[in-house]
């Protein structure tokens, strides 16, 4: 393990840079320096700094200065080339880290530059990390296995955007030349870390280089948090687990309904500030014979009627301890079709490698699987 008392560089914004340098006594350009090193380069520790004196890189590593990045403890690769990586962080926790080459098609018709970018072959505009924002998760919905773990603890604003540093080296690509879409839908709930998680988002946009139209974010309903991330100059789109058509079926798979209820999280929707051309996301996980009925998809474009919004449907991931099952093909398609012919866009999600554990709702740091992990 290593020592806590480390300052890491990861997650450091300009102005704290700046004064790190300002009190080591060195030239103002040193920062920038330091700002390139850590999010464009990416370098993995503070004696690889090529840019800075020998000395500097050994004062800095003597007082406890490291760069944080996130080590890859596990690498699991899917049949359909999704990659799940285990990240071990500085205390010994671990997150996961979902890297899909051609996205799951969570982007479509979401009125982005990253939803609209398609064609065959042109894999590389949908290339999408879906990022953690706390170790485990403290929501408790009933079909997610995230929710098993509990919440151990947030993650830092360095961890969240060390995740992704950690993501773009080992796959060689570097944003914005290669286009990257980045999806807060991993472990957690960004809205119950939202100053770290708001922190990262900007490092991500300004020193790592994707564009906030490149980024989604994913929230149970948190719904004063929707209210603040509205009035965010710099914000990703908003995204909103919605699983279930009215508020007693929702109660029961997401607990946390007693407390903003559909009305409450309906309001803050409507309200929310969409810029030019922007939609709002709501998932909705199927669930066989519990929220998969046409009454229930009928519940649902009457929630969203009227709204600038789109639906995506994901049809549930199994895993061990969920009670329940995935819907047959015919039944998503007929949900679809009536939100379709009440004039809502909805999408049916692709599973993306559920053969590792690394789909929506299957997040749970598993180490054992049947097929064999590729490290
Ligand atoms: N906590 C945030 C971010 C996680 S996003 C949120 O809840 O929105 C993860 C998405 O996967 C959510 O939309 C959730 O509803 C969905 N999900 C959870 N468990 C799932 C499962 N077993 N199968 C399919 N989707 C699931």
């Amino acid at each position: 393990m290593k020592n806590p008392s480390q300052i890491c560089l990861m997650g450091m914004d300009r102005a704290e840079v700046a004064s790190l340098v300002e009190n080591e006594g060195e030239p103002s350009y040193r920062a920038q320096q330091l700002l390139e090193a850590v999010y464009r380069q990416r370098v993995d520790a503070i004696e690889r700094i090529s840019t800075l004196p020998q000395q500097f890189r050994t004062r800095l590593a003597k007082k406890g200065v490291s760069i944080g990045l996130p080590t890859v403890e596990k690498r699991f690769v899917s049949e359909d080339g999704t990659v799940r990586y285990l990240m071990a962080l500085a205390d010994g926790q671990t997150v996961e880290t979902v890297w899909m080459p051609e996205g799951d098609g969570g982007e479509a018709g979401d009125g982005s530059e990253a939803g609209d970018s398609s064609g065959e072959g042109r894999g590389w505009d949908r290339a999408t990390i879906c990022v953690s924002s706390q170790v485990g998760c403290a929501v408790d919905c009933q079909f997610c296995l995230t929710a098993l773990l509990g919440v151990k603890r947030n993650l830092t604003a360095g961890e969240i955007v060390g995740q992704v540093c950690a993501v773009l080296n080992d796959q060689k690509v570097s944003p914005p030349e290669d286009r990257t879409n980045l999806v807060f839908m991993g472990m957690g709930e960004p809205f119950l870390n939202y100053d770290n998680f708001m922190k990262a988002v900007r490092l991500l946009a300004e020193e790592v280089g994707v564009a906030e139209s490149r980024m989604t974010l994913s929230t149970a309903g948190i719904v004063p948090r929707i209210h603040d991330f509205g009035e965010e100059p710099v914000r990703p789109k908003l995204a909103i687990s919605l699983n279930a058509s009215n508020d007693a079926m929702r109660t029961e798979l997401m607990p946390l309904n007693k407390k903003w209820n559909l009305e409450k999280l309906m309001a803050a929707a409507r309200e929310f500030p969409l810029r030019n051309r922007e939609r709002i996301t709501f998932e909705y996980v199927l669930l066989r014979d519990v929220n998969d009925a046409p009454a229930n998809a009928r519940e649902v474009a009457e929630l969203v009627r009227g709204m600038r919004a789109k639906v995506n449907l994901i049809a549930l991931n199994p895993g061990p301890g969920i009670h329940f099952a995935t819907p047959a093909e015919d039944r998503v398609a007929a949900f679809q079709k009536i939100l379709m012919d009440a004039g809502i866009p909805a999408f049916v999600r692709r599973p993306r490698g559920r053969d590792i554990y690394a789909a929506c709702g299957q997040l749970k740091r598993t180490v054992e699987i049947a097929t064999a992990p590729a490290t």
